[in-house]
């Protein structure tokens, strides 16, 4: 024996079997906590543009962003300049443009990121462009007019794709939706979605009762789902 000890096999499979074990209690609380910083960025995202939306409608007399897509108006995308970029809707931008842009992606997995999609979020189609269901007024509303602002949905996790490809609304219906197809609204944080509400606070939503955001946060009172306005 020259006095030095070595690991046996033995030793080695022990330890290398007690750091498997660590490593497996660790891994679910590391996954967790990238689903909480996701989360978080996306509230984040959502606030930018909360405040890009105020700016918007200051500059343009109080009107709202088209909930629907048009060739020059598609939902929270007329908002790039109030979010920093130099490039414009229907003007010099690119399909790829708002997806580089950090306010317009969460960041969280989701299975909708094919082509023509041009933003995680959309717009509260109840809110502005058309009433829902009867497709009758296709003018961008006034913030002025909203009621119960803090309580009502405006921009959330959803999608937003451009013209011409199928479901290009970038508007939010109520129906929930773990990432199938539609308008719908996501919720994709573990069971939560992100929402910026028309007093531009944001805030995360659970998935609740039989799926739906309340009609309350969708449409500003319960049950009229043609209340949205103050006429
Ligand atoms: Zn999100």
């Amino acid at each position: 024996m020259n006095g030095k000890r070595h690991f046996t096999l033995i030793e080695l499979l022990i330890v290398i079997a007690i750091i498997a074990i660590l490593a497996g209690m660790l891994l679910p609380a590391l996954n967790k906590a990238r689903l909480t910083a996701h989360a978080a960025n996306c509230l984040n995202n959502l606030k930018q543009q909360g405040n890009a939306l105020t700016l918007y409608t200051d500059d343009n007399n109080g009107y709202l962003v088209f909930a629907y897509g048009t060739a020059t108006q598609m939902g929270t995308i007329v908002l790039l300049p109030y979010l920093g970029s130099s490039k414009k809707f229907g003007v010099d931008f690119t399909d790829e443009d708002p997806l580089k842009f950090k306010p317009y992606l969460c960041s969280a997995p989701y299975k909708h990121k094919y082509r023509g999609i041009v933003s995680s979020y959309g717009f509260n189609n109840a809110i502005s462009t058309c009433r829902i269901f009867g497709y009758n007024n296709y003018a961008p509303q006034k913030i002025q007019r909203l009621r119960k602002p803090s309580l009502l949905m405006g921009i959330a996790d959803g999608r937003l794709c451009l013209p011409g490809y199928t479901n290009n609304f970038g508007a939010l219906g109520t129906t929930a939706d773990y990432e199938g197809v539609g308008e719908e609204v996501r919720y994709r944080h573990n069971g939560k979605t992100n929402v910026t509400y028309m007093d531009m606070h944001a805030a995360p939503k659970y998935l609740i009762g039989d799926n739906y955001l309340s009609d309350l946060e969708f449409f500003g009172r319960n049950q009229e789902p043609y209340s949205v306005l103050i006429d």
